[in-house]
């Protein structure tokens, strides 16, 4: 039976996160209606802190989707493909070959790059198969499922000037990790809102470029997908005329987190992530954990996947984990019982999250002093980056 007695879960997932405070208070404001000139006021400002958090052209069109990251997927293909397209897709892990999948729904004929499991796309493998025909190239920023980091801007030099549009995954990137649309030419770039903004699930924000725009305008038949033609977006995101009922509470609490991401900064955010990953990766290596991903290169920030010691009980220990109100996942499919993937996005990538992480596991484990561990490396690499300061 569901009992609300979870005030203090700690959520240490690669996504959702935990909700940023404000982003809590603003979701019991009262309700607004989607054509309120408030909400249109706020919407604005929304898109105007989503033009910096993904760095787009000056006037470049942002937008929410009203649905999860995986709507701003498919919201990517089902505007700017059409059967018989060629689409060259990167596929490294889950996230990849679900965007294999959307491009093929839509018709695409898909050129799959991949590359082992817990290894970034090569930029060259992506040169080998990109030629004239291909009309797309897509390509997951973080992939989630392997914590492993793609060559986005080195992907984003071959795409430019081949006459491909470039849509980008940055659903573990955006507003945590450098993201430069415009400089690096990206023409499509979608989130959700709760992975690193820690504002409740439900939106996708997403970056249309003018590229992007003409492509779609040039379409040969209609997007069968009504719901987020992108027309239709801009109908109500800049012309305030209806399209559907937008969700107005997610649009207050999106809002407040985006704002607070950005009044912290992007780069200290960045440098948030790194040390707290190093400073995890440090306090568990005695123990036997090590990093799941090779090159130091190909890690990914925001998702730190650490190869599990031998013999270690993976889900037992999450189950008990579990019953002392944290939250932790394993691996995929084949990574399964032989990784947990530490979320490191968003409002999870503080010391408090982790010191009860650190507390438990000392007791399951085990493991004493491996608090004093971690509250050691902590003060260390927070005094190392104070000296870089
Ligand atoms: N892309 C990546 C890289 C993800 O990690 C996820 C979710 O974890 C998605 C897409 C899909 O997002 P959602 O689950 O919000 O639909």
């Amino acid at each position: 039976m569901f009992e609300d007695t979870h005030d203090e879960h700690v959520l240490l997932t690669p996504g959702p996160t935990p909700i940023h405070p404000r982003a809590q208070k603003a979701l019991i404001r009262s309700m607004l209606g989607h054509m309120d000139p408030e909400v249109f006021a706020l919407n604005s400002e929304i898109q105007r802190d989503l033009r910096e958090m993904y760095g787009t052209e000056p006037e470049g069109f942002t937008a929410l989707l009203a649905g999860t990251g995986s709507l701003g997927m498919e919201a990517g293909f089902a505007n700017l493909v059409e059967a018989g397209d060629e689409v060259l897709v990167c596929a490294n892990g889950s996230f990849g070959r679900r965007m294999a999948e959307m491009a093929a729904r839509y018709g695409a004929k898909v050129r799959l790059v991949t590359a082992p499991l817990g290894e970034a796309i090569k930029p060259a493998d992506v040169a080998a198969h990109l030629d004239d025909d291909i009309s797309m190239v897509a390509v997951v920023h973080g992939e989630t499922s392997t914590g492993v980091l793609n060559p986005v801007p080195e992907i984003a030099e071959l795409v430019r000037g081949s006459g491909a549009l470039l849509t980008v995954d940055a659903v573990t990137t955006a507003g945590m990790e450098p993201f430069h649309m415009q400089q690096w030419g990206v023409d499509y770039a979608y989130t959700g809102a709760q992975k690193c903004l820690s504002a409740p699930p439900g939106l996708a924000p997403v970056a249309i470029s003018e590229r992007a725009f003409s492509r779609f305008a040039a379409r040969r038949t209609q997007t069968p997908l009504w719901y987020c033609d992108f027309e239709g977006l801009r109908d109500y995101w800049v012309n305030h005329t209806y399209h559907h009922t937008v969700p107005v509470n997610l649009h207050f609490a999106f809002h407040a987190a985006l704002r607070a991401a950005l009044e912290e900064g992007l780069e200290a955010r960045q440098a948030r992530v790194r040390l707290m990953g190093r400073v995890i990766e440090r306090t568990l290596a005695p123990l036997g954990f090590s990093h799941y991903v090779r090159r130091p290169e190909d890690r990914l920030p925001t998702v730190l996947a650490l190869r599990l010691p031998e013999g270690f009980d993976d889900a037992g220990l999450r189950q008990a984990l579990r019953q002392r109100e944290i939250s932790v996942t394993g691996g995929l499919g084949p990574t399964a019982g032989v990784i947990w993937r530490l979320g490191l996005m968003g409002e999870s990538a503080r010391p408090g999250p982790y010191h009860r992480l650190m507390t438990e596991l000392e007791d399951l484990l085990g493991a004493p002093g491996l608090l004093d561990r971690y509250e050691a490396v902590l003060a260390e690499e927070q005094r190392g980056e104070l000296a870089l300061a």
